[in-house]
This record gives structure tokens, C-alpha cells and sequence, in this order.
């Protein structure tokens, strides 16, 4: 992997993004991170640690969560691997000129590569947790554009399938209060308890 493209179309006096190529210790596992990444146009910039160095794709409309979709994500170059851990204030005038953010950052398997550079893996992350695949799809034959895909938690892909549908969660009559950690409490107040999603700039409320 090479960092000379990212190099080339920074100013290391003028960014506050890293420079260096990856030195120090090892990890057992390597590391991905997402990015959201407010600049020209809002983006979300995925990263999986990959010889070195952090290769990375775009992806307008940010990382897949439901099982079987699937979304654009556009290759762009290697970045340092001490870019995972950046977030800031790219100034005006420059590469990317914006606001980054870290969405998500965890570990991952590489469960599959194939010949063609396809990638399959298991992120393990605070949002992110489960499969995805990235496929060079050639999309619009530009090379640069792959298809970032969602799997299902058996590991398949479905094809044409709606969306899993969930449904408002709903309060339970009980005498006593379940014991142990991750619990929270809350009187139930009256009104609609509702599910919001966001489809293709969509938005949807959903009670029963
Ligand atoms: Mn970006």
C-alpha cells in the first residue's frame, strides 16, 4: 500500500490530518473506523486496516444497517493508519476541507477476499456489529465504484427482499423490577411510542 495520492493532494503545514505511515506496536486484530465526514457534500468514510495502511472507500449515504441493503461506496486512496483515531477540522482551502467526526471504530475479521479485491468482514464495533461485503461492482463503469453490502446475520445476502420491519417496544406489567446491570427504568407515559427510519432522505414514524 502506498500513501503517496494522499500525500499528493494534502498540505501537511496546512491540515491537522496525519502524515506518517504506520510505526509502533501490533495489534492482535486489525482495526476499522468510520468517519462522518461533513465536508462539500456529507459523506461517511469507511476504513479497514488493510498492510499497513487504512483502505478506504466513501460512502454518500453513510454504512448499510439493515440486512440485505446495500449502498454506493466509492474507492478512494490508501490513508495512514493513524488516521483511525482522527477527528477535527480539515481548514478551508484544503483536501476534504470539513468537519470529521468518528461514527464508529472496533476491530474486524476478514472472513473472505476474493481475486477480484471483493471483501467480506465481520466489524466489531460499538454501532457497527455483524457482516458486511464490499464488491467492486464497477458501477457506471467507473471502477472506483463499489457496492457496500449489509449481510444477513447467516451470512447470505438476500436479493429484492423488503427490509426486516421492527416494531414499537412495548412496556410490561410486572411486580418486580428485573435485577442487573444494563437495566433503566422509566414510568410509562401515556401516547404513541413509535419507530423512526430513514430511507433514501425518507423519513418514516411508525406506531402501532
Ligand atoms: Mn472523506
Amino acid at each position: 500500500m502506498s500513501l503517496d495520492e494522499y500525500r499528493k493532494k494534502r498540505n501537511l503545514r496546512k491540515t491537522p490530518e496525519p502524515f506518517e505511515a504506520a510505526k509502533g506496536e501490533r495489534r492482535s486484530l486489525p482495526v476499522f473506523v468510520v468517519q462522518r465526514h461533513d465536508a462539500r457534500r456529507l459523506h461517511y468514510d469507511f476504513r479497514l486496516e488493510r498492510g499497513g495502511a487504512l483502505a478506504s472507500w466513501a460512502v454518500p449515504k453513510g454504512v448499510p444497517l439493515e440486512p440485505g441493503a446495500r449502498a454506493l461506496a466509492v474507492h478512494v486512496e490508501d490513508h495512514p493508519l493513524d488516521y483511525a483515531t482522527f477527528a477535527g477540522e480539515i481548514p478551508k482551502g484544503n483536501y476534504g476541507a470539513g468537519t470529521v467526526e468518528i461514527w464508529d471504530s472496533g476491530t474486524y475479521e476478514l472472513l473472505e477476499e476474493k481475486k477480484d479485491g471483493g471483501l467480506t468482514v465481520r466489524l466489531h464495533g460499538k454501532r457497527l456489529e455483524g457482516t458486511w461485503t464490499l464488491v467492486p461492482a464497477h458501477l457506471s463503469g467507473d471502477e472506483k465504484n463499489w457496492l457496500i453490502l449489509k449481510k444477513r446475520e447467516d451470512g447470505t445476502v438476500s436479493r429484492g427482499q423488503a427490509p426486516h420491519t421492527y416494531r414499537p417496544m412495548l412496556a410490561t406489567l410486572t411486580e418486580k423490577l428485573p435485577k442487573g446491570e444494563g437495566w433503566e427504568f422509566e414510568p410509562k407515559w401515556d401516547g404513541y411510542r413509535a419507530v423512526g427510519s430513514v430511507h433514501g432522505g425518507e423519513a418514516k414514524l411508525l406506531s402501532r
